[in-house]
């Protein structure tokens, strides 16, 4: 069971303004119904790295991650995490309920509870994880997630290939989306020498000159000694 903050869901429903009092009544509502109804699931594997260059990304047992910087977060990877995480199917049967009763609101605001389960535990997966990799002596890098900027939506794929997600009842639809909706996937890099690690101080994005770099993880602040 994860422990939600309603701050959790406020920002999965994003900038609320004047209506932040309005909605605040469901918003706590929806935070104690998404803990209870939802039952947050992981799987999670390791696999090596066997190559990163020209676009494509080779792991043990023939799995493959193909796009343009994918390469680039793989620098110095030796191996890496995949994990998908899903908060079931509790919160979005209830969704679906409200919004056929005409419950708009409430039905919007306990999404986004749903989501905040979903994130919620896929982060706190990933912090357990990062956390005995980096104790058995790796650096991790910034997890990717297929159907953002260098991992299109195909890489979707590639995590269910190496995934058995029917053990925590998830699956891959024919569109990519996943079921439940409310469900995590995640690939994280990680080597004793990677490069481009989720840590600010050594992320080497702070020195790194590509301004319109769409997956820069630090704001940029010169070059030392400039
Ligand atoms: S800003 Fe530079 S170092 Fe950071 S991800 Fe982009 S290219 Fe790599």
């Amino acid at each position: 069971m994860v422990k939600l903050d309603p701050e959790e869901v406020w920002r999965c429903l994003g900038p609320a303004g004047a209506a932040r009092e309005s909605l605040n009544g469901d918003v706590l509502e929806a935070t104690e119904f998404a803990t209870t109804a939802s039952k947050p699931r992981g799987i999670s594997r390791v696999l090596n790295v066997e190559s990163a260059k020209r676009g494509k990304v080779h792991f043990e047992f023939g799995h493959t991650a193909e796009g343009k910087r994918l390469p680039h977060l793989f620098d110095g990877a030796e191996a890496a995490i995949f994990l998908i995480a899903t908060a079931g199917p509790g919160v979005e049967t209830e969704v679906a309920a409200m919004m056929e009763r005409g419950d708009h609101i409430e039905g919007v605001v306990l999404d986004a509870s749903g989501s905040a389960v979903a994130i919620n535990a896929a982060e706190q997966m990933q912090a357990q994880l990062m956390w005995e990799v980096e104790q058995a002596g790796y650096k991790v890098g910034p997890p990717i997630t297929p159907g953002t900027e260098p991992w299109d939506i195909e890489g979707q794929r590639t995590m269910f290939d190496v995934l058995v997600a029917d053990e925590i009842d998830v699956t891959l639809l024919e569109s990519r989306l996943m079921y439940p909706q409310k469900t995590q996937s995640k690939l994280i890099p990680l080597g004793r020498n990677l490069k481009l690690v989720n840590n600010p101080d050594e992320a080497p994005c702070r020195t790194c000159r590509a301004s319109r770099c769409p997956m820069r993880l630090e704001e940029y602040v010169g070059i030392l000694g400039e």
